[in-house]
């Protein structure tokens, strides 16, 4: 970061803007939106720089620049066309440690001014450092969509009960729970609304209140996709934001991870094939402890909680604890991998129904309903199945399915790693050793894998 973001107090800010043209005007004019008192020096002055003068909003000196104009001053705008000038002034300003800009000149700025989306007193401020100006004007119109006007009576309304609500909370923690009841519910709506007095109403109410949601742990099961970030649902981002402490997989991606609320704790209770890293009702427990104890929990997990994921289990022991949860669902690896592998789960001349399976070995054999995974017209899913693959499709063949079935396998389907291996039954093992595929890999069986050579879509980074 070559430069570093300060919102600087105007209430006693002294400010000198040398020159008086149509570019001074606009800096004038922004330095305008603030308590900062105002000088202008400039031989000659532009319409708006003159009016401005004449309502006694800046101080105007029609005449040369002289060095004792930066008395006393905390910032200077230089915006002449005398490029000299310019430089002495620069150097002067910065002789007397005074911060200098310089309008359009980036070596000569000690400071720059950001991009702004106003919504006071919430203010954004953003900067390509003059790298990237198209980038930043786009970035800006998009915030300036997504962020509402009103956000700023919200602003207002929490800078009027800031001390009220801080007298009665004696933790930021509490106070922090506060806020996002009152920003999240009935509140914050009638804000928004415009229904000043109702709101506050309601929120002398909900201060007076002696007891408060706030402190009461919950526990957050939510699926967080197959891995590219952009597929989590809007639910998940959302409680990510405000968790306290994450519980989360090997399957859960670093990109994910990082939309997790900065401060949260983060604990990893890992899970590869055959490498248990805490064992299941371990990790029961310490949900329900991470719970009671007060915390805003969420348990992170590939794909959807409820297939494959033993979100069934993890929420068992909450009920019995008496701990209240949320279930979030989330994409499973067999709807992200068949999107991103160009292969319909199902298709009017392929497939009429699909289903989803779990190929995990258990003492060199996988317990399944071998007659009903090996129907024509289906298209058969296998999950954690990439070391039992031998064993799959010997067992697809004995209950009937033809040899020439066809296979593919998704390795790491929807990030940058994937790779996507198709053949048949008979050679697909060869075709998977001389690609390497490695986990997370899923197994998908039927003739819907042959639509793949028209439908792929994807190309990753890799
Ligand atoms: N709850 C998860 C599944 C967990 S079981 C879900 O709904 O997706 C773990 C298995 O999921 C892995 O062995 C692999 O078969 C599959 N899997 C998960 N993420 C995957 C990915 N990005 N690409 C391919 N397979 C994946």
């Amino acid at each position: 970061m070559q430069y570093f973001p300060i919102f600087v107090d105007t209430t006693e800010l002294n400010c000198l803007v040398v020159g008086a043209g149509e570019v001074a005007a606009r800096k004038v004019e922004l330095l305008l939106k603030t308590s900062a008192t105002i000088m202008v020096v400039a031989p000659w002055a532009c319409d708006t720089v003159n009016r401005l003068a004449n309502e006694g909003k800046i101080t105007l000196h029609t005449r040369g620049y002289e060095a004792g104009d930066l008395v006393a001053k905390q910032l200077v705008f230089v915006a002449t066309d005398d490029s000299a000038l310019n430089v002495t002034i620069h150097q002067q300003a910065k002789a007397l440690n005074i911060l200098v800009n310089v309008v359009d000149n980036t070596p000569l700025c000690q400071f720059i001014t950001p991009s702004i989306v106003d919504r006071s007193p919430i203010i954004i401020a953003m900067s390509s450092g003059g790298v990237a100006p198209v980038l930043l004007r786009y970035l800006r119109q998009k915030l300036e969509s997504v962020i509402p006007q009103k956000v700023s009576l919200l602003g207002q309304f929490s800078e009027k009960f800031r001390d009220a609500v801080k007298a009665r909370f004696d933790s930021v923690t509490k106070r922090r729970y506060f806020w996002e009841d009152v920003l999240d519910g009935d509140v914050a709506e009638q804000v928004l609304q415009g229904n000043q007095s109702k709101a506050e109403q309601m929120m002398h109410e909900k201060l007076a209140l002696d007891e408060h949601d706030s402190g009461k742990g919950e526990v957050y099961l939510v699926g967080a996709g197959p891995g590219d970030p952009d597929l989590l649902t809007f639910r998940a981002l959302r409680l990510m934001q405000k968790a306290d402490v994450v519980v989360y997989d090997r399957l859960v991606s670093k990109e994910i991870l990082e939309l997790v609320r900065r401060d949260a704790e983060k604990i990893y209770v890992g899970k590869a094939r055959s490498l248990h890293t805490v064992p299941q009702d371990e990790i029961n427990q310490l949900l329900a402890d991470l719970a009671l104890a007060g915390n805003r929990v969420v348990r992170l997990k590939g794909g959807d909680p409820f297939i494959f994921g033993r979100g069934g289990e993890e929420i068992e022991t909450l009920v019995e604890k008496g701990v209240s949860f949320q279930v979030v669902p989330g994409i499973t690896a067999a709807s992200g991998a068949a999107s991103y592998a160009g292969i319909p789960l199902t298709h009017r001349d392929h497939a009429k129904s699909v289903v989803f399976a779990t190929g995990h070995l258990r003492d060199n054999s996988i317990d399944l309903n071998w007659p009903m995974l090996a129907q024509p017209e289906q298209t058969t899913v296998f999950y954690m199945g990439l070391t039992g693959l031998p064993v799959i499709c010997e067992k697809l063949i004995e209950h009937g399915l033809p040899d020439t079935t066809k296979i593919a396998l998704v390795q790491s389907a929807t990030t940058p790693e994937q790779k996507v291996v198709t053949g048949n039954l008979r050679d697909i093992q060869q075709r998977v050793a001389e690609a390497g595929i490695k986990p997370p890999a899923l197994i998908i069986v039927g003739s819907v894998v042959s639509l793949r050579d028209k439908l792929n879509w994807f190309k990753q980074n890799a």
